[in-house]
């Protein structure tokens, strides 16, 4: 039951992931979002925040995701706005806090409420939002749930969060002028998930991976094993790279260090799940004995790993 739960939450990429937290989360006081969300400039004019390494919970109010943004001579661009519109709202103080341009372009990198539900306090920016032309119907088909889930889970925390689908969808590659300053936007094959887009900061060879990297976070597979381990080698070759923002996990990472340790975890599983699957192993028998060792290697483990080798199997299964 305590799987299954977790299970759930993971594909509703929710909240607390056993009934016991649920019950904490419901009776613990709501941490209110700070005003101004607290960004570190990473590179000059791009700040990143980085988010809690949990689940989304009321105490932690969906921070859980790393967000950001870039500043051009003319305009700002965002990069991901968080887990409601209060964190967004916030996220919008901290960019006030350092210039008064306008926001011209709202990036969201992927579909997952973590990166999208903050995107309503930019509605009056009047923005572009940005995201892979696979990103608008993966989240109408996933909406509802998401904004259930973040409900029941957050209360009032949740207020006023909705999903805004992208105005301005990336086929392939596009690039954005900030003024004096562009940003290289490239969508990728179904990995972490189907509409996986990311962010390179010509100026300072900075390349926002979101939850394309994920560091010391458990990776979570939302998409394909493979597809991901396809991405991450053509990743791993892009010329000019300075620095890499992952979605999950501290904002300055060893490169391409991090990169490997993600592709050895999933290198890994797809390795076992086949063979498991050769042995004649059922999913449940695979899910039992693969990767136990994991825990302690990455946090959220208990939260992910198990969900990881259910997804790895039913994509591998039709290989054999
Ligand atoms: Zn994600």
């Amino acid at each position: 039951m305590r799987a299954l739960i977790a299970a759930l939450c993971v594909a509703l990429l929710c909240a607390a992931a056993t009934p016991s937290a649920n019950a904490a989360a419901s009776t613990a006081k709501a941490a209110s979002q700070p005003a101004v969300l607290s960004v570190t400039q990473l590179a000059p004019g791009l700040y990143a925040h980085r988010g809690h390494d949990d689940v989304a919970t009321r105490q932690n109010g969906g921070d859980i995701a790393n967000v950001g943004f870039v500043i051009g001579t003319r305009c700002v661009a965002v990069i991901d706005t968080g887990g409601t519109a209060a964190e967004g709202r916030a996220l919008r103080a901290a960019i006030r806090a350092v210039t008064p341009l306008p926001v011209c372009y709202v990036i969201n990198t992927h579909m997952h409420p973590d990166h999208i539900l903050g995107n309503a306090a930019f509605v009056d920016d009047h923005p572009q939002f940005v995201g892979s032309d696979k990103l608008a119907e993966a989240e109408m088909s996933h909406a509802a749930n998401y904004l259930r889930v973040l409900t029941r889970e957050l209360g009032d925390v949740a207020a006023g969060s909705r999903v805004i689908p992208p105005t301005l969808p990336v086929h392939d590659t596009l690039d954005l002028d900030l003024g004096s300053r562009v940003l290289a936007l490239r969508t990728w094959k179904t990995a972490h998930t189907n509409n996986d887009l990311t962010v390179y900061d010509k100026r300072t060879g900075t390349l926002w991976l979101a939850d394309l990297l994920f560091a010391g976070c458990l990776p979570v597979i939302d998409g394909s094993v493979l597809g991901w381990l396809d991405d991450l080698a053509t990743i791993r070759a892009l010329p000019g790279v300075q620095r890499v923002v992952p979605g999950h996990g501290p904002l300055r990472v060893q490169w391409p260090q991090a990169l490997d340790a993600e592709r050895d975890y999933l290198a890994r599983l797809a390795r076992d799940v086949r063979a498991a699957i050769r042995a004649g192993q059922t999913m449940q028998q695979a899910v039992d004995t693969i990767g136990v060792d994991q825990r302690g290697r990455w946090r959220l483990v208990d939260v992910y790993h198990r969900r990881n080798v259910t997804a790895a199997y039913a994509e591998l299964e039709w290989e054999q």
